[in-house]
């Protein structure tokens, strides 16, 4: 909850029954309607067989090993604040370690090995992790916030189909590319943010194996739990030494990567502030670079557009994952005509989210990844009131403990407004009105972003017209957050260049002569 106290102009509360639709209502109200109204009863996925180490340690060349530092950082469950264990925190004498097993792995074996040979190592991964998918998405669940029913349901069984797409790839590479010849890099340092841990980490490892180079990858500090707990189905699927090395720890360990003299190629999947400084760190050095970074996407609906289906689509762009998603469609614009309602269609839709357990299968928004996600949504949330916009929120029970943010909608919202520019990256939706398809291709482009935008029309040609002017990597129409490890996925602008996902995914972690 914005810790600011909104006037109560620029605040609205929505509750399950809709009745408060429209009304303002008191924040001192909240608590006492709430218990009284029909909910699901809790539906726990069980967790009580998830088996956590004490301590998790670093994955160099094919073993599990303490950090030189003998340092180590808590990891926190973030819909209860309990610690869960503890991550070994890498510096640069184990991120070399890291590499050299990485380098060695290249020279005798991996980049030796027949594509169709690397290709049986990737299905034996994509096997183990349907086989273990029930518990990893638990895992996933309890260490990022997420809701089992996104992480079992979409994470895991993208994960795998990442892995069982690429392992396709790996003995076919010369047709991938006709009449040249492709060759692996080397080695790969990969960085990833914590918002999709597994499938950032199958987004990067999957297409760097296939095409013949080894890895040392590097999970975010908030959800390193399930990266190493794919090590061990590595060493499960006999995945020769020093292959894949998972080196845990914040931006230090990070940098350690990024600034290694014998590594070939960085992958950098995160922020747009990070990613620049890493453009700095490798610009000038033999480092290949590809950098998909944050996002600002717009949503936009035509008067013509099927309502109650585009507003489905506003709700799965924004308030999946908790708004955690680099292509969450956090800008809607909607044509001036059907705004009212789009709105109100929008209030009655979000006061029917369930906001709790991550773990409990009816929870529609689990919980924020950190405390430090929380803070930065809270602040951007007030600058948006203290610029005079309107927030709509759902009336949710906040659980007492952990870090929760209710979905939430801003109207009377100007293109300068930080919230209209600024990656949210939570359960936040800035919504702005358009006249005519000029103006929304306009607005939708005046972002420093693009990464993604969505269509929502009942014309086709309407969709053609717009989507070619759109700057965004990928654009939905009529839909919205629909992947496929066939498709490619990447932004231009500020959110990064590079492609991964498809055959052009396999582009960054070749050279082609
Ligand atoms: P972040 O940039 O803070 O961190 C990402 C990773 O980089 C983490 O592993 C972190 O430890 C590491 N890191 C931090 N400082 C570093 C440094 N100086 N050198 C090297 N590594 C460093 O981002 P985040 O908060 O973890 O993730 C959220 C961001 O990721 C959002 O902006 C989101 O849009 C973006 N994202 C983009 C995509 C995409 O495909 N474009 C996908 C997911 C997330």
């Amino acid at each position: 909850m914005s810790r600011r106290k909104p006037s109560t102009s620029q605040l609205a509360i929505v509750d399950r029954n809709g009745e408060a639709d429209g009304r303002q209502i008191a924040k001192k109200d909240r608590k006492l309607s709430f218990g009284e109204r029909w909910t699901y009863a809790p539906a726990p996925e069980a967790s009580n067989y998830i088996k956590l180490r004490d301590r998790y340690q670093l994955f160099i060349n094919g073993r599990f090993v303490a950090p030189k530092s003998g340092e180590y950082f808590d990891s926190i469950n973030p819909a209860t604040e309990e610690k869960l264990t503890e991550i070994g925190s890498a510096n640069e004498k184990d991120v070399d370690l890291a590499v050299k097993a990485a380098r060695r792995a290249y020279k005798t074996v991996w980049s030796k090995m027949p594509g169709r040979e690397r290709g049986k190592y990737l299905f034996r991964i994509a096997r183990l992790i349907q086989e273990k998918a029930r518990e990893l998405a638990v895992l996933e669940t309890m260490d990022g916030g997420k809701t089992i029913k996104e992480s079992r349901e979409i994470a895991l069984p993208f994960v795998a189909a990442h892995f069982f797409y690429y392992a396709g790839w790996a003995d076919k590479l010369e047709y991938a590319f006709p009449g040249r010849k492709a060759r692996p890099l080397g080695v790969a340092g990969q960085i990833i943010p914590w918002n999709f841990p597994l499938l950032m980490a199958a987004w990067k490892l999957a297409p760097a194996l296939a095409c013949g180079n080894t890895c040392v990858l590097k999970p975010a500090e908030t959800t390193s739990i399930t990266a190493l707990h794919l090590a061990e189905i590595f060493q499960e699927a006999g995945l020769p030494d020093g292959v894949v090395n998972i080196v845990t720890g914040a931006g230090e360990t990070g940098g350690a990567i990024v600034n290694h003299s014998d590594i070939d190629k960085i992958a950098f999947t995160g922020s747009t502030e990070v990613g620049k400084r890493i453009a700095s760190a490798t610009a000038g050095t033999k480092k290949k670079l590809t950098l998909e970074l944050g996002g600002k996407a717009a949503n936009i609906i035509f008067d013509d557009a099927p309502i109650d289906q585009a507003v489905e689509g506003i709700i799965a762009g924004i308030y999946f994952n908790q708004g955690h998603v680099c292509c969450a469609g956090s800008r809607l614009f909607v044509q001036e005509n059907v705004f009212p309602t789009v709105i109100r269609k929008l209030r009655d839709r979000i006061s029917t989210l369930r906001v709790g357990d991550p773990l409990d299968k009816n929870s529609d928004i689990g919980a924020i990844n950190s405390r430090a996600q929380l803070d930065k949504i809270c602040e951007l949330v007030d600058s948006g009131l203290k610029q005079g916009a309107q927030l709509v929120q759902a009336r949710a029970r906040l659980p007492a403990r952990g870090y929760w943010y209710p979905p939430s909608f801003f109207t009377g919202v100007t293109a300068s407004h930080r919230i209209a520019q600024e990656e949210i990256f939570g359960p936040v939706l800035s919504v702005m009105t358009f006249r005519t398809p000029e103006e929304a291709i306009a607005r939708a482009n005046n972002t420093p972003y693009g990464l993604s935008a969505g269509v929502w029309t009942d014309k086709g040609s309407k969709i053609f017209k717009i989507v070619n002017q759109l700057r965004a990597g990928v654009v939905w129409a009529n839909t919205y957050n629909k992947f496929d490890p066939s498709s490619p996925f990447g932004g231009y602008k500020e959110s990064g260049f590079g492609r991964e996902g498809g055959r052009h995914g396999l582009l960054p972690y070749l050279t082609l002569s």
